[in-house]
């Protein structure tokens, strides 16, 4: 890590982590002094999560990883204000704990993170979830910036999301808020969702697994099944009309699924990432054709943007957090 003068010693320097079910990333961000300056993320590193392990082991190694990347902030004489996490599951701030999480990392749930990172280090240290972080991190520095409320919306293997209101990330009463990807439409009603439920979530039709999902659940006979979204994804811009049709129908039912979001929560913009956002137009176009039937009046301008910051936006929004924090 060798972080350029101009930004060494900067007491806006924050160590971040991103723990997600298949890695965890940690970047050096520095924030900016001034508002319309840019974050820079410096020195990111990525080590496997191992799910598999274990919740215990895979706090050992990400301890392990704080350590190293302590030790050489202290070595290069960059001064922290502060360790930010974004993590996987349902994160309780105040304590700094995993209060519930999928089955993506067995014994993650009840894992006491900030207790642990307290036996290495006495910075401030502060934790949201991973979703949530990313939302914060669009909302503050990226497609969401000056907006004020930003409904921030992933699309990948699952579906997540974030309300940030008026720059504050709404957690809610149970730190549930924001599980755009639970929402009720009937295009799901009979597909088993991640949450468990068949009744008929968007997730299981509308994430990048559920693309596949619906591609093979609807298909004509003798048509091979695809492997996942992105088969469907490649088959549409290939030009195959059913696969186009298929993606269509699941962009736009989630596009009715943001609208009734925007109409209960009334943001000033949706920032949609994650890889089925890179879809393509046609994907897009449907999105927001199934927004435009059903929001209402006053909420159909509401601007549906892609997100900017990629694989950055959830260290940036931990640093975001971690400095509100303090
Ligand atoms: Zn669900």
């Amino acid at each position: 890590m060798t972080p350029s003068n101009a930004w060494n010693g900067s007491p806006n320097a924050y160590l971040t982590f991103d723990i997600g079910g298949t890695k965890i990333a940690s970047g050096l961000v520095w924030l900016p002094e001034s508002g319309g300056d840019m974050p820079r993320v410096e020195g990111t590193v990525r080590i496997p999560t191992r799910p598999e392990s274990g919740g215990g082991d895979v706090l050992a190694r990400l301890l392990a990883l704080a350590r190293e990347r302590l030790e050489e902030c202290r070595l290069n004489g960059v001064a922290l204000a502060g360790v930010g996490i974004g993590s996987a599951g349902v994160v309780d701030s105040a304590s700094g704990s995993i209060l519930s999480a999928t089955d993506l990392i067995p014994g993650w749930a009840g894992q006491r993170i900030a207790d642990a990172f307290a036996t290495i280090s006495d910075l401030p240290f502060y934790m949201v979830g991973d979703v949530g972080a990313h939302g914060l991190g669009e909302a503050t520095y990226g497609a969401g910036r000056g907006y004020g409320t930003v409904l921030s919306v992933g699309v990948g293997t699952g579906i997540g999301g974030a309300f940030i209101n008026h720059g504050g990330l709404a957690s809610g009463a149970h730190g549930v808020a924001g599980h755009i990807g639970h929402i009720s439409h009937g295009l799901g009603a009979g597909m088993r969702c991640s949450c468990g439920t068949r009744c008929g979530h968007i997730e299981p039709v509308a994430s990048g697994t559920g693309l596949g999902t619906l591609y093979n659940r609807c298909r004509p006979d003798g048509r091979p099944e695809v492997s996942g979204g992105k088969e469907v994804c490649d088959l549409a811009a290939g030009g195959d009309p059913y696969a186009q049709e298929i993606m269509a129908r699941s962009a736009r039912a989630l596009g009715e699924c943001l609208a009734g979001a925007c109409n209960l929560l009334d943001p000033a913009v949706v920032v949609v990432s994650g890889s089925v956002a890179n879809a393509g137009d046609l994907w897009w176009r449907a999105l927001r054709e199934g927004f435009a039937d059903a929001a209402l009046p006053l909420v159909k301008p509401t601007p549906l943007l892609r997100g900017v910051l990629g694989d950055a936006a959830p260290m940036i929004g931990a640093a975001v957090a971690a400095s509100r924090a303090a």
